[in-house]
């Protein structure tokens, strides 16, 4: 079977969706049947709004969509599956923005690095291992212990600069 981890992620740029939601979720079932935890309707239809874009969705953006679905909603449910699919690293939480994205390779522990659209607001995650070690050996040469390393590096994506040209020149 050949892993869809290797591929580039497709965000700011046109794909097949659908792709990625199949792909997210079938890894999940995989890597939870594997951990011997228990996906539960709720966490995996909070994994599924999650993903349904590349743009991070807040807790209370969440919590109204799956009122309207009529999941018991109550806030404590809703953060505990954020929990859980965080836990299990199947998705990234962006303290900048408040908001959940799905991660594109769960099945390898990483810290999540993002480039972060202000236009379209889509969120790509980024492989930047090198990055990773740097930091770490700095951390190490100042003894410094990180806790938490996700890096959100807002910016404008390709798709978004276009349009912006097309609309200054038209
Ligand atoms: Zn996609
Ligand atoms: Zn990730
Ligand atoms: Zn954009």
């Amino acid at each position: 079977m050949t892993s869809d981890a290797t591929q580039p992620t497709t965000a700011f740029c046109q794909h097949d969706h659908n792709h990625c939601i199949d792909s997210a979720m079938a890894q999940a079932r995989h890597l939870c049947q594997q951990r011997g935890v228990r996906l539960t309707p709720i966490r995996q239809r909070v994994l599924e709004l999650v993903w349904q874009s590349h743009q991070p969705l807040g807790a209370y953006t969440l919590l109204g969509l799956l009122a309207e679905e009529g999941f018991n909603s109550a806030p404590p449910t809703i953060y505990r599956a954020l929990e859980f699919l965080q836990h299990e690293g199947l998705i990234h939480k962006l303290a900048s923005i408040n908001a959940f994205t799905g991660c594109c390779n769960p099945g390898t522990p990483h810290e999540g690095h993002f480039f972060l659209c202000l236009s379209c607001h889509q969120a790509l995650e980024i492989d930047t291992s090198t990055l990773q070690h740097s930091l770490q050996n700095s951390a190490g040469k100042h003894g410094f212990s990180i806790a938490q390393q996700t890096i959100e590096i807002t910016g404008c994506c390709a798709q978004c600069q276009s349009k912006q040209n097309t609309e200054n020149h038209g």
